[in-house]
Parts: structure tokens; sequence; C-alpha cells
């Protein structure tokens, strides 16, 4: 495996960044992660454009063009001869001292891993997902934008440890007003009442990719969508419930705190939605 590290590519073994870089140290830089099918990235532009949204809300200088990174990340793609896949891009603060100051990091550093992919077992697509609600709150927007997919991941990591003691693969998060914000690394749809409904980026959510293209082709078949708060009443009382992430696609979701969401199987919705989600990633 070869991964791009600031222009050069090094062998997994040899691709190492400095223990000053505060992306080490304290979390400092974004990331953002992709899947590609048949040797295409899907959604390249709309991942760097939040990556470079992420990198101005942080005062972060990302040093190449947006053009150059493109091509850097179809170039690894290509070089490990990943067709259907993973990529991870990540824009570190870079070298800096052990004091907080970000401006004695001069050199942000740009890394690109693609790697085979790590999905859910098909049996999870196929039975639907049993999640929790976690009691670790997702990070209030006051404090730190959950738009910003920042190198600081602690808030879901959180979530996910308490996720996993309960024996579920993914954790419903809460913002701080009690209402749904989104899964640890995922974002939550429910289909109630012939309506699609799901929590609006002011909900403290990171707005994905895999959402934004759902609600694009929920809006092309027609369906009624409502982006608005919800509580955990709206998706004990739902028909069908699904989550979207770039790795997991679409997954449904069959129960949540061991309640059962409509009959307790994948709904119709949400396996049309991911039908036109899985022809659309074929589109070229
Ligand atoms: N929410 C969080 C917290 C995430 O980390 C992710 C990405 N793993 C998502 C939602 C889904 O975003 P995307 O569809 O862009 O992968």
């Amino acid at each position: 495996m070869k991964i791009y590290i600031s222009g050069e590519y090094f062998e997994k073994e040899n691709a190492k960044v400095s223990v000053f870089d505060h992306g080490f140290l304290y979390g400092d830089g974004i990331f953002e992660g992709m899947r590609s099918y048949d040797g295409n990235v899907f959604r390249l532009r709309d991942h760097l454009d939040r990556l470079w949204e992420s990198a101005r809300s942080i005062q972060l200088t990302i040093p190449i063009t947006v053009e150059a990174m493109e091509k850097a990340v179809n170039e690894t793609l290509k070089i490990n001869e990943i067709s259907d896949g993973y990529i991870r891009l990540i824009v570190t603060r870079g070298r800096g001292t052990l004091g907080l100051d970000a401006h004695l990091c001069q050199h942000p550093q740009v890394i690109i891993i693609a790697d085979h992919l790590a999905l859910y077992p098909k049996e999870c697509y196929e039975k639907g997902l049993e999640i929790v609600t976690a009691s670790t709150i997702r990070t209030n927007p006051a404090m730190l934008g959950p738009q910003i997919k920042s190198m600081n991941y602690l808030n879901n990591i959180l979530a996910k440890i308490e996720g996993h003691q309960a024996g579920c693969a993914e954790v419903l998060m809460l913002n701080s007003k009690g209402e749904v914000a989104e899964c640890s690394g995922d974002n939550i749809f429910i289909f109630k009442r012939n309506r699609l409904h799901t929590p609006s980026p002011d909900a403290g959510i990171l707005e994905g990719t895999t959402r934004r293209v759902v609600l694009e082709l929920a809006a092309e078949l027609g369906m009624n969508i409502k982006e608005a708060p919800m509580t955990r009443h709206d998706i004990y009382t739902a028909d069908e419930c699904f989550l979207t992430g770039s790795a997991a696609e679409l997954i449904p979701v069959v129960k949540l705190d061991g309640r059962t969401i409509g009959n307790g199987l994948p709904g119709t919705v949400t396996k049309k939605l991911l039908e036109r989600f899985r022809a659309e990633t074929k589109k070229r």
C-alpha cells in the first residue's frame, strides 16, 4: 500500500507523521472519508467542498489547490489499484511545538490513504441494525461546529464505545436540547406517514454527502421531505428508519433502545432509496 503524504508516496511502514504534528497532539486537523466505485470517487467535489469549508472554519490553509487535491486523490487510488474502496483524506495543522499556538505550525500536512472497504456485514443490510441512544451528547455547535469534520472525534468515539458495550454497531446521539442529532458516524432518516424526515443541519450534525444525495433522490421520486427537529418519539413511532454514510451507503435500522421500529424489517422506502442510491454510484 502506498500512502500520499504532502506530495510523496510512502510504503505503509514508512508512512509517518511527526509526534509534534498538532493533528497528533491536539486533534488539530480535518478529514474526509470517501468511497470509490469502479475506480471513480463518488461525489469527490462535494467532499472537497466540505473539506475546504472545514479548513476555513478552523483557519487552516490547505497547501494545495482543489484541482491538485482532486488529482492526488485519483492518483492515490490508481497507484494502489483500488477500484471499489475507501479513501481517507486528512489535512493536519502540521508540525509545531508542544504549545497550542497554531501559528507555529508552518506546514500543514496532506495525507491520502486508499484502502479496501470494511462495510457493515451484508446481514446487517438484510436484517437491519439495532441501535441504542448514547448518553454522550453530540458536541454543542456553540462549542465546536459538528459540521466541521475535524480530527477531534472523541465525542463520537465515546458514544460508539457505549454502543459497543450495548452490543450495537452504531449508536444514536442527541443534541444538548435532547433532540435527535445523528449517529456516531452516520446521519439518520425516518419514514413516517408518507414523509421522509431527517434532522436539519441546525440540530448540530455533520451534513453528510450521502444525506444530500438521498435528499436529492427522494425529491426526484416526488417524496414528501421534512428537514426539521426530531425526537426519539418520532423514531420509536416511525414506519421505517435508516442511516446514511459514505461507507455504509444506506443501512436500515429496525430497533432503537430495544424498541421495534415499524414491523421490525427493513422498509420498502429504505430499499427503494438504497437501490436508487446504488444506481447513482454507477453513473459516470
Ligand atoms: N455524521 C458523522 C458524525 C460522520 O462522521 C459521517 C461520516 N462518517 C456522517 C455523518 C456521514 O457523512 P457522509 O455521508 O459524508 O459520509
